[in-house]
């Protein structure tokens, strides 16, 4: 496999297929939004209250949702090289540090009216650029390039790569500004004194800006069947950007209700790829979870992960009602099942005999756990010693009474043996002393003629301090 296929293999926040209920959701939330802007459209375009701190407070919150999506999205494009990663990160980055010039030049924000008309201009041409380039560094690359998707920077230029994209993301705001500030005079007049937009930003840039976010979310959109996290909720973003900017078309001026729902809408443009990246590290970090402590054959718990919950129950133990034991379980001859019906319907028996385990061992507290091969562990933490023997003896049974369906159609039974070791509350024993008793009595059941349950006689340490502690 090349280093570049490799580094594609590297696992994504966001890059997996989307689960359908995702989809639903994702469809619910666009089909409200769609809803709000249209209820807005029709009845807020009427005088509102001029709420002077809502506009920083509002681009303060969006400012630093967009900077961290592209913080975030930056990083995944540093560890494992995807390019569309890169590109809608630094489509972020713009409209993130845009909202800096944007919200020094808004009226009463820094400095007070009264304004000429080129100064009045600075703030919604900004506004302008960020809804354009946004919808173009994602739609655009995306068109010229449709494999975008699937193509991987070498590692040896990612550097760079993160370097050109910071730089120039940086570069081109403030190039931006610049160029605004300067022409502010010649640029067509779309806000008047007063904050009302003029028809000339009503009738050609405003459906611009709704064109283009609808058309990169088209092509963004154009396999959602088969969407990955990212995508869709891109695709969602640059739906409510043109919410937004359809919003502005139809709005009479700054501060009627429109014009604040349309800034609650660039809040939600900033933000839904930031909770989504936010909620796979919450579930990415569920799976490092599960795959460092669950079997992956039966799901039971692994042995390392038996380990860490015996040392809990160790520390509890000189408290524990009734004291702890341990069962060590075996497959009888496990080997020559392998050897005459094949591995595979040996993993089945495994399978088979987990289910059996959870269905006896069912106390909230029990753990049950693969140790090795065929053999399991099940812990039963506030049991008595006779407790435990019982519930030995209800899983050897219960194993033996559960029939092996083999490939011809008939049934074949499997038969364990179990070692039982048991320690009180003010016994001096260890984790140690507990699994090699119950490995003493495992040797003893099979010495026995297998298919059969040994208690261990002690595990009591006579070198350990009273009362047990690890
Ligand atoms: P005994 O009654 O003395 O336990 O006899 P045994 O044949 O079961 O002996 P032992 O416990 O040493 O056998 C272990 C066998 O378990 C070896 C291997 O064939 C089988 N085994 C171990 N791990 C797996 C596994 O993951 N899948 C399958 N199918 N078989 C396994
Ligand atoms: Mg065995
Ligand atoms: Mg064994």
């Amino acid at each position: 496999m090349s280093a570049a296929s490799m580094e594609g293999n590297l696992p994504q926040l966001g890059n997996e297929i989307t689960k359908q209920s995702f989809r639903r959701t994702a469809m619910v939330i666009s089909g409200l939004l769609i809803g709000i802007t249209v209820l807005a459209a029709i009845v807020g375009n009427g005088p509102g209250p001029e709420i002077r701190a809502f506009l920083p407070v509002c681009a303060t919150l969006w400012a630093t949702a967009e900077m961290l999506t592209a913080f975030l999205l930056l990083s995944q494009f540093y560890v494992a090289g995807k390019l569309s990663y890169a590109l809608i990160g630094s489509g972020y980055a713009i409209t993130g540090l845009l909202t800096a010039p944007y919200l020094f030049a808004f009226p009463g924000v820094v400095f007070s009216p009264p304004f000429t008309t080129g100064e009045l201009q600075v703030s919604v041409w900004l506004w302008v650029i960020w809804h354009m380039t946004f919808p173009l560094a994602i739609g655009v690359t995306h068109l010229i390039d449709p494999t975008l998707e699937h193509r991987i920077v070498p590692r040896r230029a990612i550097g760079r790569v993160v370097f050109a994209i910071i730089g120039g993301t940086i570069l081109f705001a403030v190039v931006a500004t610049a160029i605004v500030y300067a022409f502010r005079e010649h640029l067509p007049i779309i806000v008047l004194p007063g904050g009302h937009f003029s028809k000339q930003y009503s009738t050609f840039i405003a459906p611009g800006i709704v064109f283009a976010n609808l058309i990169a979310c088209a092509v963004v959109s154009r396999s959602l069947r088969r969407a990955r996290a990212l995508q869709l909720w891109v695709a969602v973003a640059l739906l409510t950007s043109a919410l937004d900017g359809a919003l502005n078309a139809t709005s009479h001026g700054r501060y009627t209700p429109s014009w604040y729902v349309g800034k609650l809408e660039t809040l939600t443009t900033a933000s839904v790829v930031l909770m989504m990246l936010l909620f796979e590290i919450s579930t990415l970090y569920r799976r490092l979870f599960d795959v460092a402590s669950i079997d992956p054959l039966t799901g039971l718990q692994n042995r390392r992960s038996l380990d860490s919950e015996m040392r809990g129950l160790m520390s509890e133990l000189p408290t524990m009602q009734d004291g702890v034991a341990v069962l060590m379980i075996d497959l009888d001859k496990f080997k020559s099942f392998n050897d005459v019906y094949g591995h595979a319907l040996g993993d089945d028996v495994l399978r088979t005999v987990s289910d059996v385990l959870r269905a006896t061992a069912s106390r909230p507290t029990d753990v049950i756990a693969r140790y090795g091969g065929e053999e399991f562990v099940v812990l039963l933490p506030s049991t008595t010693l006779s407790g435990a023997e019982r519930v030995a003896e209800r899983i050897r049974l219960a194993v033996e009474s559960t029939p092996i369906v083999l490939p011809d159609g008939t049934f074949k039974s499997i038969t364990t043996s179990i070692g039982v070791a048991h320690a009180r509350p003010m016994d001096a024993t260890s984790a140690d002393l507990l699994f090699s008793g119950a490995d003493r009595a495992l040797y003893s059941a099979k010495g026995s003629g297998r298919n059969c349950i040994a208690t261990a006689v002690s595990v009591v340490s006579p070198t350990l301090d009273m009362p047990a502690l690890i």
